[in-house]
């Protein structure tokens, strides 16, 4: 069992640590590190299972990224992509949801790109939500050579 950020052996006291708190292997060390990172901005525990299957996938994610005005769960920056992972949206309101919209309109002019992905999605489909992130990513960067 390896930490999947810094790549350490870790034992099984680590693994189960991690896996009950993340659903992610990772050290002592790095398990603290996210945990800070949830503390300090309610980022979803998919954000972060999803921030590791990206990186997994050979991509290049920033966790809370910090955009000029929000931070935003996870950014592709090459792409100008954001992810954002929606929990509750079962009880997403009518000025949420406006909000969200607004928001997304905002980035666009700055030239980002905001993807919304439904915590569920990451929860079940982790490695398919990966894929068509990727997807999304590939198409992205055709669009800015053409540009
Ligand atoms: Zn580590």
């Amino acid at each position: 069992m390896t930490c999947k950020d810094c790549g350490k052996a870790i034992g099984y006291a680590e693994h189960k640590t991690s896996m009950d708190l993340l659903g992610v292997e990772l050290c002592s060390r790095h398990t603290g590190l996210i945990q800070q990172i949830i503390q300090d901005n309610q980022t979803p525990v998919e954000a972060i299972q999803l921030f590791y299957g990206l990186k997994d996938a050979g991509a290049h994610p920033m966790l809370e990224w910090w955009d000029g005005q929000k931070s935003v769960d996870i950014a592709l920056s090459r792409v100008k992509l954001n992810i954002e992972i929606d929990t509750e949206f079962d009880r997403l309101t009518h000025q949420r949801a406006l909000a969200d919209l607004d928001d997304a309109m905002q980035s666009f002019r700055k030239g980002f790109t905001t993807l919304r992905i439904p915590s569920i999605a990451v929860k079940y489909y982790l490695k398919k939500t990966v894929e068509n992130i990727l997807e999304i990513a590939e198409g992205l960067k055709a669009n800015i050579k053409v540009i």
